[in-house]
């Protein structure tokens, strides 16, 4: 079993009349030697690791190296905890999930890289608050992780999940595709469903590029994984709704692959271009690494 595109994997779980989480386990147990329960085993570990990361930075400010963020999360939630959410609970509470765990991240602790570091705040902020909204066992959110797993080793076999590589919309637009993928199997969305919200999320962030201030995964990163947070729900949202990408995602996933390979070096995570370059990104850069 080598499933290399969205085509393969929607035809073998037509074949199989599997959900794409299954499809998921079969390709590990192939490719890993591992059996399955050693595979939800270890799925488990890391979600657990997800839920801790999002507790830690609710809690309290953590220790940031560059301090250009800090305390976000806790904020976020002091507001909607006290106001009428803007944005409807549901997502306030995610978006400060995802604040959360890329807080961790930037403070050295310890998180779930999915796909990468920088954008370790989506996955776990979409499945947090879709399990908490529609009261989830953690079982779903295990078969949640493997759907967004196939949907992520699809997109790293054709295109990219760097930001180095491939910018921004590599990472944080990955993370939005797997993770809306994961909330449509969840909620009982088909797989085609799963991979046209997967779609949408990396069309709805094609071309965003990777300019992370002094270097550091915080500025513009923090906020990024809040958008991919949104963008996932949304995306998640319109699938279930039946509402189609038109671009299919196989093709989607070649277009993000051409746009990464067109981005200038300046704004592949070299901190050259983008909000790295600005006055204040070069004065926070200054200031946070002087010159010898
Ligand atoms: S800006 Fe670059 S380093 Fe920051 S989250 Fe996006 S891809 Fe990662």
């Amino acid at each position: 079993m080598n499933i290399k595109s969205g085509i393969e994997l929607l035809s073998y779980c037509e074949e199989k009349k599997v959900p794409i989480y299954h499809a998921a386990i079969d390709y590990e147990k192939q490719n890993s030697g591992m059996s399955e329960k050693e595979i939800l085993d270890k799925m488990m570990i890391s979600w657990n690791v997800m839920k801790v990361s999002i507790a830690k930075g609710l809690d309290k400010k953590q220790n940031i190296k560059g301090k250009m963020i800090g305390g976000e999360a806790k904020k976020l939630k002091e507001y909607y905890d006290s106001h009428v959410s803007v944005c409807g609970l549901t997502m306030s509470k995610a978006i400060s999930y995802a604040l959360s765990v890329i807080e961790v991240n930037a403070s050295m602790g310890r998180i779930v890289a999915c796909p990468t570091a920088g954008s370790s705040g989506v996955l776990p902020a979409v499945l947090l608050s879709t399990k908490e909204t529609f009261n989830l066992l953690d079982k779903d959110i295990i078969h949640g992780l493997l759907t967004s797993s196939m949907v992520g080793i699809i997109i790293g076999k054709n295109a990219s999940l760097s930001g180095a590589q491939g910018g921004c919309q590599a990472e944080v637009g990955s993370a939005s595709a797997m993770a809306a993928a994961a909330v449509v199997e969840m909620l009982g969305g088909s797989c085609e469903q799963a991979l046209h919200a997967a779609s949408m999320c990396l069309k709805n962030i094609m071309g965003l590029v990777c300019d992370p201030v002094a270097g550091l995964v915080e500025v513009p990163c923090a906020k990024r994984n809040t958008i991919g947070t949104a963008n996932a729900m949304i995306s998640a949202e319109m699938a279930l709704a039946g509402i189609v990408s038109i671009i299919p995602f196989d093709e989607v996933v070649y277009a993000m692959d051409r746009v990464g390979r067109m981005m200038p070096v300046c704004l592949r995570e070299t901190a050259e271009g983008g909000v790295a370059a600005t006055p204040t990104g070069q004065r926070l850069k200054e200031e946070i690494m002087p010159k010898a």
